[in-house]
């Protein structure tokens, strides 16, 4: 049976690519893209012409899934492409390796770029533990109640957001974050690169004074988690094991 192997591609400087991606490009029989024109650019880019590019994107994941996995199981080795960074990650592919995985397929996820790792890697706020919660909703129920995971989290919270709304993002989190730190990263690995950090009033008198566009990351500090400590310090040992361990 073939392998899928899934294929970070660069999220701006186009030498952020594995030599083991590169391999993988030119082996495999079938790149699936989200988008083959772009792919097709970065393959020339790579000096690599290949033959058997097919789309795959989130209008036509679930019947080019089937497709891509009737293909795999004849043999052929498919690698899979989004149009930046890592695929699956907010980005067409998680259907494709669930149908890989229950048909017994075996997938190997190669590394490489991904905006969530590029910003919390240089945004300073804690990485021992993180929660992404990929793109904010733009209006509406949902996008409350994932303000409210924003607001809520004990952990550094890494999400993907718009610039043209996110002055209005920050106004709303404002009055709810206090002085907690927050970090826009940028246009990461381009040449505009860079990382505008404060709180979210900070943040909101420098954008209102610039223009702003370009992609961006934007990474949260979480809750400052004493009020969960001053919780466990006031139990008994035997009730904070109770409490730990369940
Ligand atoms: N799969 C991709 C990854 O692993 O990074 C993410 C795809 S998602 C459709 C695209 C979003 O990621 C952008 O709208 C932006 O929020 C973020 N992003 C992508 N490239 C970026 C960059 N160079 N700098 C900052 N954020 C970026």
């Amino acid at each position: 049976k073939g392998k899928l192997y899934i294929c970070p591609t660069p999220i701006g400087n186009l030498k952020d690519i594995t030599l083991r991606v590169i391999d993988c490009l030119k082996n495999v029989n079938i790149i699936a893209c989200e988008d083959t024109r772009r792919t097709k650019k970065l393959l020339n880019h790579l000096d690599i012409y290949h033959q058997n590019l097919i789309s795959y994107h989130k209008f036509n994941q679930e019947k080019k899934g089937e497709n891509l996995v009737h293909k795999l199981n004849q043999g052929f080795d498919v690698a899979l492409v989004s149009d930046a960074g890592t695929p699956s990650i907010s980005d067409p592919g998680k259907y494709l390796v669930r149908e890989a995985i229950d048909n017994s397929l075996t997938v190997i996820s190669l590394p490489g770029p991904s905006a969530v790792i590029t910003g919390l890697a240089a945004s300073g706020l804690d990485t021992g533990s993180f929660l992404f919660l990929g793109f904010i909703p733009g209006k509406g129920a949902q996008r409350k109640q994932f303000l409210n995971k924003i607001i809520s989290s004990e952990s550094t919270v890494v999400l993907y957001e718009n610039s043209s709304r996110m002055l209005n993002t920050l106004r709303e989190l404002e009055p709810h974050l206090t002085d907690r730190e927050i970090v826009i990263a940028r246009e990461l690995t381009k040449i505009h690169e860079e990382f505008i950090r404060g709180t979210a009033n900070d943040l909101i008198s420098k954008l209102e004074s610039r223009n702003f566009k370009g992609e961006i990351t934007l990474l949260v500090e979480g809750i400052d988690n004493a009020g969960v400590e001053n919780y466990f310090s006031k139990l008994t040992t035997e009730e904070h094991l109770h409490e730990v361990i369940g």
